[in-house]
């Protein structure tokens, strides 16, 4: 990416976007579709993933077979660079030593954040998942509902390629026609899953994922989400003509070089640079929001990393999309005589409420998908199905013993074996060697069955983040500690994802793997573990009970916003990148007509 130097900062922007994310790149799309001068900060290193992406390199020309290592969990292809739970240099720390009370931080130090990697699921949040206070009297209701947030969803789909069908279900919104691209065929084991999941009365449907399974028409997706904006219609045009459908090549955490998937920098990033309004710079690690004496954002001070240094950058308006929690450390670090307990934190509400997706599993094996024909089902990275959260009347009645729902995410199919893959057979047999071990594995593979819960947390007192007293980051910079817990919701949900699983291996003859934790503390997941934070700086119509309004503008500064998933009041079990760019869509479109109105 054509990236500047500290040097060629200029003075006059309209707009500082801090991080290159979904958040970031979303906003600053928005902004410089729209003519908005932008300069993003982005803390990683530049990075290409046309050029990084090693497409056709399989498992067994990595080391270990590209298994996962402490510092690559998701293994050797997986693209994070310079992240992880752990980052070098930049730690976090716990307010507990109870590992059932701690958070698990996931940070991906490079141009375009998590968004070169993540599992690309793209679910819109309901009409319910926007109101869920005046559905069983916890947690928040959002101060907008699912028709404020409906077009930006259709048009994020639009702009990013997303697959699925509508299939009319309880709050599980169906996209207008002609916005999701076909879905995938369904592999063999959710095919199978679907069938006898019938007899359970659960459903069983194709998953939504941000890839492409066709061309997007650049003569026709350009004017419908820019109309009357020849500029903005030209270089989207150019941008989409650049991105290739999948050819289901390889595992999409890698990154894509032919562009199918969504990635901020392969999405976001092109059209925002060929506008000429955007300059972006990395390797500067955001510190705080600098302030005049009217309270208003002038500014961020950032570390360069090549040399350790802090500087300034200025700009009429602040927009953070750091990360959640990130944010929140900017924020909380920007203290000053009038603002002692950092910047928009006259709520006191900066870090409270955050929020992680519930996750457990279950998995098992089933006989009748031993000894399939030889075919290749790699498919488009993840799964191709899903099974949607479908007791929303049960539960309404109260006969759950937990609020709110969950998905189901499949782990199935025939992809390349890597390390471990025949390993633990012996759960089946009692165990093989030798030419019995060559038939084992040939007999057993594609018969294995798993299935990931993803559940909605509901925000608690107890889950919040806020400065270490005492440890900083090799930059100097204060730390956050993370303060968590999980309520009964949560864990009874987790136990009911399990029993879910079981009852669905079962019902397709199979045997499970192991048997659900009794008890759901120990079913569920660590907090942070799924990878799906948000809140911290939660949005609502009081400014005593939120920091941000309805469009990610802070409530004491109005001239600053946070548009990643710290403005969520909720955590629906859909996975929620989906809405963090939506709404940051939405926060831009604001912007632009505030800056319009000379308001900002
Ligand atoms: C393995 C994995 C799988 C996932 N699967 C899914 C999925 O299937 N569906 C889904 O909805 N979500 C998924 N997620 C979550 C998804 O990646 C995040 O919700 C999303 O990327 C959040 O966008 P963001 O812009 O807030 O943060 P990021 O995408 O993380 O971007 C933040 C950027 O800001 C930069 N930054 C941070 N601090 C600073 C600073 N102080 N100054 C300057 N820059 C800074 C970071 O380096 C980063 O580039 C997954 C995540 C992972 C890791
Ligand atoms: S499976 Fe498809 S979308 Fe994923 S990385 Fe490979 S070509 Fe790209």
């Amino acid at each position: 990416m054509p990236n500047i130097t500290p040097a060629q900062v200029k003075s006059d922007y309209d707009v500082i976007v801090v991080g290159s994310g979904a958040a970031g790149g979303q906003t600053a799309y928005t902004l410089t579709m729209e003519g908005a001068k932008v300069l993003m900060l982005e803390a990683g290193r530049d990075y290409d993933p046309v050029q990084e992406t090693p497409m056709f390199q399989t498992n067994g020309q990595a080391p270990l077979r590209a298994a996962g290592t402490p510092d690559k969990p998701f293994g050797f292809h997986d693209s994070t660079v310079d992240g992880g739970w752990q980052v070098p240099g930049e730690p976090y720390t716990s307010a507990s030593d109870d590992p059932k009370r701690q958070f698990w931080w996931w940070r991906a130090r490079m141009l375009g954040g998590r968004t070169n990697h993540w599992g690309r699921i793209s679910l819109r949040n309901g009409p319910y998942d926007f109101k869920p206070r005046s559905r069983d009297g916890l947690g928040f209701d959002w101060p907008i509902n699912y028709e404020d947030v409906a077009p930006y969803y259709d048009k994020v789909e639009m702009l990013i390629g997303v697959y699925g069908d509508n299939n009319g279900l309880e709050n599980t919104p169906d996209s207008p026609a002609g916005v999701l691209q076909p879905p995938p065929a369904l592999r063999a084991g959710e095919r199978y899953t679907k069938h006898h999941a019938r007899k359970l009365g659960i459903p069983v449907i194709p998953i939504h994922r941000a890839v492409l399974t066709q061309r997007l028409d650049p003569n026709v997706l350009p004017a419908k989400l820019h109309p009357g904006n020849a500029k903005a219609q030209r270089v989207l045009a150019q941008a989409m003509s650049e991105r290739a459908a999948c050819f289901w090549a390889t595992n999409c955490g890698r990154g894509c070089a032919i562009r199918a998937t969504y990635q901020s920098t392969t999405v976001h990033l092109p059209p925002a640079l060929g506008t000429g309004n955007l300059d972006i710079l990395s390797d500067a690690m955001g510190y705080r929001v600098l302030m005049n004496d009217a309270g208003k954002a002038t500014g961020v001070s950032y570390i360069d990393r090549r040399d350790g240094r802090e500087k300034e950058v200025r700009a009429r308006v602040v927009v953070l999309a750091a990360s959640s929690a990130e944010s929140v450390r900017m924020l909380l670090n920007s203290k000053s005589a009038r603002f002692p307990n950092g910047v928009a934190n006259s709520s006191g509400l900066v870090g409270k409420y955050i929020m992680d997706t519930v996750g457990a599993s279950l998995g098992g094996q089933i006989p009748a998908l031993e000894n399939l024909p030889l075919h290749n089902e790699d498919g488009a990275g993840g799964g191709h199905a899903y099974v949607p959260w479908w007791l929303y009347q049960e539960q309404l009645a109260g006969k759950l013993g937990f609020a709110r729902g969950y998905h189901l995410e499949f782990m199935s199919g025939r992809q390349m074996p890597g390390a471990g893959t025949f390993s633990g057979l012996e759960w089946l047999g009692r165990g093989s060697y030798g030419k019995k071990f060559k038939e084992d594995a040939r007999r057993y593979y594609g018969s294995f069955l798993g299935f990931a819960g993803r559940g909605e947390m509901i925000p608690n007192e107890d889950s919040f983040c806020d400065l270490d007293p005492v440890v900083k980051d090799k930059w100097g910079i204060p730390v956050l500690r993370f303060h968590w817990k999980w309520s009964e919701h949560e864990t009874r949900q987790a136990r009911h994802m399990q029993e879910t699983a079981k009852a669905l291996i079962e019902a397709m003859g199979g045997r499970v793997r192991q048997q659900p934790d009794a008890d759901g503390a120990d079913a569920i997941r660590p907090g942070g573990f799924i990878i799906h934070e948000v809140g911290g700086t939660i949005m609502g119509a009081d400014a005593k009970k939120s920091v941000t309004n309805q469009w990610c503008q802070t409530w004491d500064v109005p001239n600053l916003f946070v548009t990643d998933g710290g403005p969520f009041v909720s955590n629906a079990d859909k996975n929620p990148t989906l809405t963090i760019m939506a709404l940051a869509w939405r926060a831009g479109d604001y912007i632009v007509d505030q800056l319009k109105k000379g308001n900002l």
